[in-house]
């Protein structure tokens, strides 16, 4: 085996598993059979910003968030699979290996390209319907602490990831979906390497040690975090991915596992959750019409709320598309400051929309009744008469009135969100992928869930519900579009893109990231810089980042000349620099094939032939 790459050493001299091998039924769907090939000997991967290669591939490609995972997903496309069965196979590894960031206890979107038509699949967490608009309030009717609303009980959503999943191989699957999993199972039983980013989001956190099974599975007696290159099984972990193997999602919403994850978020000590039986075994996945939107020469396909990605980074593009032609977005291979100067006010603008309208579809109805009228370029050009050469200023940005109706919601204010990992897959068959997943913060809701088996290990609890607003109205009392309600999906920032040539309708890209609310930000840089500037996949997820919020904004630390950061705030920009730990996989098209990118802020690597 060759791999277009020169960061990664592999010994390929591994061990060869098949499902039935591991005692998972194979049922026939067809007849290639995926034998999964362990690796012997793991990629190193740095810490920080580690410059990445990018992959030239020719027929297909996968990116994911770590080594293992897209090796997976890898294996599981040269057997015949579609790219939604790599990213099964990619998903339940990240699972074992990747816990802080997504896994069956959680959530995600996945915009699936099938040759002809582009469906968005919807496996977002719900709120109990015990749920009420006062989750996140104290006694006094005040906000709880935002991290002992996280680590709780009543941060727990429902999870979605494996029904959307299961709904997704049931159209799109060709290979067996018990096969699926035996990369997981083996590695979990096998044990892999403790990476690099899991021993320091380990020891970084001040919450997971607290609670009994996390504490002591990925923490020393003595309270250390395990060591990177720590040998890690998991048999909790496998005995639960064997029996989604053999039952599919019915064996995670009914029995043994639902019942443990119930027990767990009501038998929370200090703050439980109230997620019953009927809850788990109802959760539906959905599939929703996703948001394609025209940019240039092209056609931008996203996810629709529950999302706010797709407006948001279109509403961004759509804005700066109406102010004059800029002759120099790109001054010594980085955004020049004038670039960045509209790229922050056009967030400004379309994050104070975002606060005001964006929410669950199913309560919550778009402006003017269809979320276009916040796309509409007219609406947007007025938008743009807001940009001037001196910013708007931090708070300075109110909303508009897309559709020319006026709405009686509150604006929301910003809470904070991290977490997540990003999978971009093209298969052979020109199937294209884009799936962002997430527990919501590093290890959820810093509860580990054995699915009742009482052995080590086990997969983390999400605390996604802390997307929802924590204050239900605002201090008028007019009702906050985003506030809990029971059975109510939580506003998303996740922003999984497939691009089109609109000439030749081809498929051209598949992209997303991490990153809580900057994934609007890291994701509309990329595809700029793909589409407009002519990078390749991996120099443009290599540029460095600016964001805001609405207020304050900021540069990724260390990237910018002081320069820029001293006319941004000349401008009023109200600027300074911290740490912007995107986490963007992107494949595009080539002439010859695919070109793979993946972050140099992470462990993720692209794979294909
Ligand atoms: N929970 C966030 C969302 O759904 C994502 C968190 C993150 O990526 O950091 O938008």
């Amino acid at each position: 085996m060759d791999y277009p790459t020169v960061s990664l050493r592999r010994n390929w001299l591994g061990i060869v598993v098949s499902a039935a091998m591991i005692g998972l039924p194979v049922t026939a769907l067809a007849d290639v059979t995926f034998q999964y090939e362990v690796a012997a000997v793991e990629p190193e991967q740095e810490s920080g910003y580690s410059e990445k290669p990018g992959w030239a591939t020719e027929r297909f490609a996968v990116a994911a968030a770590n080594p293992l995972a897209t090796d997976a997903g890898y294996q599981v496309l040269r057997a015949g699979g579609s790219a939604v069965d790599a990213a099964i196979a990619v998903q339940m590894v990240l699972t074992l290996v990747e816990p802080q960031s997504s896994g069956i206890g959680g959530g995600a979107f996945l915009m699936y390209y099938d040759g002809s038509d582009v469906t968005a699949f919807d496996g977002r967490e719900t709120a109990p319907r015990a749920a009420s608009e006062s989750l996140f309030l104290n006694g006094d009717g005040e906000p709880l602490e935002f991290m002992d609303a996280v680590a709780s009980g009543l941060s727990v959503g429902v999870p979605g990831t494996v029904r959307m999943l299961e709904m997704a191989h049931d159209e799109h699957g060709k290979l067996p979906w018990a096969e699926l999993f035996a990369p997981a199972i083996t590695l979990a039983e096998e044990g892999f390497h403790v990476s690099h980013r899991l021993h320091t989001s380990l020891a970084g956190d001040e919450w997971l040690r607290d609670d009994a099974l996390a504490g002591n599975f990925y923490y020393t007696e003595e309270g250390e975090p395990l060591e990177e290159g720590h040998l890690l099984k998991n048999p909790a972990l496998a005995s639960i991915l064997r029996k989604i193997a053999e039952n599919g999602s019915k064996a995670m919403h009914t029995g043994d596992i639902a019942e443990d994850l119930v027990q767990r978020v009501q038998g929370h000590p200090e703050r439980p959750g109230a997620i019953s039986l009927e809850d788990m075994a109802t959760y539906v996945a959905r599939q929703r019409d996703p948001i394609c939107s025209d940019w240039q020469a092209y056609r931008v396909c996203g996810f629709p709320p529950p999302s706010s990605g797709q407006l948001t980074i279109m509403q961004i593009l759509g804005t700066m598309e109406h102010l004059p032609e800029l002759l120099t977005p790109l001054e010594e291979g980085q955004p020049s400051v004038e670039w960045l100067h509209r790229f922050l006010e056009a967030s400004r603008l379309a994050f104070a929309d975002r606060a005001k309208y964006i929410a669950d579809p199913d309560f919550v109805e778009a402006p003017g009744g269809s979320w276009s009228t916040m796309l509409d370029p007219d609406y947007l050009a007025l938008r743009a008469e807001h940009i001037e050469d001196q910013s708007m200023g931090p708070d300075g940005a109110s909303p508009g009135n897309p559709g020319d109706v006026e709405t009686s919601w509150a604006i929301q204010p910003n809470q904070p969100e991290s977490g997540t990992s990003h999978i971009s897959i093209i298969d052979e068959d020109g199937n294209g992928l884009a799936m962002t997943t997430t527990i919501e913060s590093a290890f959820g809701s810093r509860m580990l869930a054995d699915g009742g088996t009482g052995q080590p290990g086990g997969y983390l609890l999400n605390n996604e519900l802390t997307d929802f607003s924590f204050r239900p109205l605002d201090a008028d009392g007019t009702p906050i579009a985003n506030r809990v309600e029971a059975s109510k999906r939580p506003r998303s920032s996740m922003s999984p893109t497939l691009v089109f040539d609109r000439e030749s309708e081809e498929l051209i890209a598949s992209l997303g990231s991490p990153g809580g609310a900057a994934i609007i930000h890291y994701t509309a840089k990329a595809l700029v810089a793909m589409l407009d500037w002519g990078l390749n996949a991996q120099e443009a997820l290599n540029l460095p980042h600016a964001i805001t919020l609405g207020g304050p904004a900021f540069l990724e630390e260390g990237r910018f000349d002081t320069a820029v950061l001293d006319a941004l705030n000349e401008r009023g920009h109200d600027a300074s620099e911290r740490e912007l730990t995107s986490g963007l996989q992107a494949i595009m098209k080539t002439e010859e094939g695919f070109f793979g990118g993946a972050d140099p802020r992470r462990e993720g690597v692209v794979m294909g032939d």
